[in-house]
């Protein structure tokens, strides 16, 4: 038999392996090589089990082999991942009359029935696949149960119970491959990320009975806490008892250790005990891995039936690795690769207080990690209005498109009727860091309305405020009490080794003092973008700007920008101290000047109130600064060309910063990028103006600093020119936002209207907007970064757009050479793990 790799006695030297055989089998002969004591075990193979689906039978006196005749047996599933599932296992296959009237000699009436009946149960049930509630009805303990469960049998099979051992087995094996192969079956573990074709190998198992003389029972045990990860010896027991029984609720179960509030494991047996928590010890150290283990005890002597990897949190996940690490069991290598980057999402935001109760009023699926409150809106300009009044809302949708993605990013969580894990309101916010429940069937959504009912009937409007639970799928009633982000010493421990690790800078896009803080307190590099725009848009600077866009001259100009300058320095020098010495880029204003104006009547007015000038004027003015193309239009380096004073006075306000700053003991040396820049001429142009502005502020001051002056790579033209634009610059930062844009010629705010229809008739595998399009973009990228360098070898070379901090961006920039990438805040932690992990398995190659 060992010679058949498709039906083998799991030996020290059985031909298994994980992709063959499954998890379990691997597992279970590792056991066996610890010399662990493990009931005789046979391993079907993933073609063994795929074959029995079909029809087509293992020679069953083969397999049944090694047993001895008349011995119990179970099934149970191995799959390759155990996370991806698969049937219930099956205990104690071969029970019949005659097994019967002998356990019931030897151990007791009672016992042969519980025996008998938890087989008749599973077959009935799984085999036979008849209805679950008649059996529930029966119950599983006495003879009594026992008859009428063989009745029922009976009944709706108008067959007798099959009496035979070995096809008893065959029945089990088949139900078994089938069930893998079914629609649901599949579709559950595709969820899980399980491939359509994963394989499913069985084990049958000589049965450790848990019942008989002496101290008898099962039990399971796991070393750690399977929601924080920390050391904590978990599990029950029960005597005379079988499978998971300790485990389920109102039973007698004992405790593992001596513990106040009952009797245990330890006190009851105390040699089993010490020998339990002593194979539990060695598997963690020899497997490498915290395990769950599943245990019988016979008579006082264990045995080992299975161990599987605990089942646990992201959080404990991630503090299992460092404890593995730290202990010496796997390299902290092996403990970065362990921890999937997106596992960390689910620590870094803030989670319900699951301790206090809640009033939950749907259910979905648990697409994006983190909790929020807000108020009800059902639509995405409503949620941008919400955000523009500052007040916290939830977006709820039948589904999104791409043209809610503004809307999404101004909600503080999203609600779906329809969805999986892997629609668009689940990736979006699972990448934006947004609490996301979709999926929410049985709630009824009105979206004319704006009603949203609960499936028992209440109904909540437009306004009313409730808590989504993107961890868990909940939607609940109201504001609840919240735990803020885990990040935890072991979240921290395996951040700086990932440090260690990896090769590429990872920085953050932040534009205000609380971004910043963000920023630093997830460790990024430095600042890699500061959209200064967005500083202007506070209300006491828009007027100011506002009047400075309507001056008629040079000399208006300046005066509206000298009331800016002491806006834009304490912001920079907030920035900086924030950052406390680490590089921070800021780009000069991008924007089209009259993005900062009112588009509607009521707006103008109140600006000629405020500018005291005639409202003709205003809307005339207004009027006159509309583009057909603003994105194309004067904007960006055009602006710092054609208005001059508006750069001037942004870097009059790096420099006076940076110096002051400097003065506290934390040298800056401020990066300042030039947006939209497409000729080499223009970088001229605004480095004649920066050098101007430098050498004036030193002189005013008597204070000498430094700075670097980038550009942003963002249109095509841009990346070709590198080589001449790099001769006057120290740095290139590809922002791939608008350089993907420009490179489609697809408007970026536009795009959602057909994006779902191109992604679906496959003309783009993915919205390039999201997932960078490595054969175009890309292609620039590379050519952008080898003609920098060519003319400028030591050229920083960094990328900014939203796909920074994806970890196939990552990897891109990598291999082209960059120096760093730059995300969003929440992002950097995901992006120093990826980083990490690219680094370690080019290591390993
Ligand atoms: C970009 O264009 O890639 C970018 C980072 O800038 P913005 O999104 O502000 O245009
Ligand atoms: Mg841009």
């Amino acid at each position: 038999m060992q010679n058949n790799p498709h039906t083998t006695l799991i030996t020290a030297t059985a031909p298994v392996s994980p992709d063959t055989h499954g998890g379990r089998t691997k597992c279970l002969q590792r056991l066996v090589r610890l010399d662990l004591p493990v009931p005789r075990t046979v391993g079907l193979s993933f073609e063994a089990v795929h074959n029995i689906a079909r029809g087509d039978m293992p020679d069953m006196p083969l397999l049944l082999s090694p047993f001895e005749a008349g011995e119990l047996l179970c099934v149970r599933p191995s799959s390759e991942d155990p996370d991806w599932g698969g049937p219930s296992a099956i205990l104690n296959i071969g029970m019949n009359e005659a097994r019967f009237d002998d356990f019931a000699k030897r151990l007791g009436k009672d016992v042969a029935a519980s025996l008998y009946a938890r087989f008749v149960h599973s077959y009935s049930i799984q085999v036979a696949r008849l209805d679950p509630d008649v059996f529930d009805e029966i119950g599983a303990e006495g003879e009594a149960s026992l008859s009428a469960a063989l009745r029922a049998y009976e009944e709706e099979t108008d067959e007798p119970f099959p009496q035979d051992p070995a096809a008893q087995l065959a029945e089990v094996l088949r139900s078994m491959a089938r069930a893998w192969d079914g629609t649901s079956a599949r579709l559950l573990r595709q969820a899980k990320g399980a491939p359509a074709d994963a394989g499913l190998g069985l084990v049958v198992q000589s049965m450790a009975l848990g019942f008989g003389k002496g101290e008898c029972g099962s039990g399971v045990l796991q070393l750690i806490d399977r929601e924080t990860g920390l050391e904590q010896l978990t599990g029950r027991y029960l005597s005379q008892s079988q499978g998971r029984d300790a485990l389920e609720s109102g039973t007698k179960a004992l405790f593992l250790e001596r513990d106040a509030r009952g009797p245990s494991l330890e006190e009851l047996a105390p040699e089993a005990f010490a020998s339990l928590i002593e194979y539990a010890r060695l598997m963690r150290q020899k497997l490498r891995e915290e395990m769950q283990v599943e245990f019988v005890i016979e008579d006082g002597r264990v045995h080992l039936l299975d161990g599987v990897r605990v089942s646990r949190t992201s959080r404990a996940a991630v503090r299992s690795a460092v404890r593995l690490a730290q202990d010496g069991i796997i390299s902290r290598q092996e403990a970065l690769m362990r921890v999937p980057p997106s596992a960390l999402n689910e620590l870094l935001h803030r989670q319900v207080d699951r301790s206090v109760a809640s009033d939950v009023m749907g259910r979905g699926v648990a697409a994006s990690p983190g909790a929020a409150t807000g108020r009800i809106v059902f639509s995405a300009a409503d949620a941008q209005a919400c955000a523009a009044r500052e007040e916290a809302c939830v977006l709820v949708r039948r589904e999104t498109s791409p043209e809610d993605i503004r809307g999404m990013h101004a909600a503080n969580a999203i609600l779906t009727e329809r969805g999986g894990m892997t629609s668009h309101a689940a990736v979006i916010g699972r990448g934006i860091g947004l609490p996301c429940v979709v999926g929410a069937t049985e709630m009824r959504f009105q979206l004319r309305k704006k009603l949203l009912t609960s499936p028992d009937g209440r109904v909540f409007k437009e306004g009313d405020i409730i808590t989504i639970d993107g961890t868990h799928g909940e939607v609940l009633a109201g504001a609840v009490s919240m735990q803020e982000a885990t990040l935890d010493d072991a979240f921290q421990t395996l951040l700086t080794w990932s440090d260690a690790e990896r090769d590429i800078g990872i920085r953050a896009n932040a534009d205000t003092p609380a971004d910043a803080q963000t920023a630093k307190m997830f460790q990024a590099q430095g600042i890699g973008l500061c959209r200064t725009e967005h500083m202007f848009f506070e209300d006491d600077r828009l007027t100011v700007m506002r009047e400075m866009i309507f001056a008629e001259n040079s000399e208006d100009r300046r005066a509206a920008l000298e009331r800016l300058l002491p806006v834009q320095r304490a912001d920079f020098t907030e920035l900086f101290r924030t950052m406390a010495g680490m590089p921070v880029c800021i780009r000069l204003l991008d924007p089209p000047l009259h993005e900062f104006l009112p588009s509607d009547h009521a707006g103008h007015r109140a600006l000629a109130e405020a500018l005291d000038i005639p409202l003709a004027d205003v809307t005339r003015r207004v009027e006159a600064m509309g583009e057909y193309n603003p994105m194309l239009g004067l904007r960006g380096v055009r602006l710092g060309i054609t208005v001059p004073e508006i750069y001037d006075m942004q870097v009059r306000a790096i420099f006076e910063a940076a110096i002051d700053v400097s003065k506290e003991g934390m040298p800056i040396v401020p990066e300042i990028m030039i947006p939209l820049v497409s000729a080499k001429r223009e970088v001229e142009l605004v480095k004649m103006r920066v050098d101007i502005v430098a050498a004036a502020v030193k002189a005013e001051t008597g204070a000498e600093f430094e700075y670097q002056l980038g550009v942003m790579v963002e249109t095509p033209r841009a990346a070709l020119r590198a080589e001449d634009i790099a001769e006057n610059v120290s740095f290139l930062s590809f922002g791939t936002n608008d350089l993907t844009q420009m490179t489609y010629g697809l408007s970026r705010d536009d795009a959602g209207r057909f994006m779902t229809e191109y992604v679906r008739q496959g003309v783009f595998e993915e919205d390039p907007f999201h997932t960078l399009d490595v054969d175009g973009v890309g292609e620039l990228l590379i050519l952008g970064a080898k003609r920098g360098r060519a003319a400028r070898p030591a050229l920083t070379l960094s990328m900014c757009g939203e796909h920074g901090g994806n970890t196939e961006s990552i990897a891109f920039c990598r291999a082209a050479g960059f120096d760093y990438v730059s995300c969003s805040p929440f992002r950097v932690p995901v992006a120093r793990l990826a980083a990490a992990q690219l680094a370690i398995l080019d290591h390993l190659q």
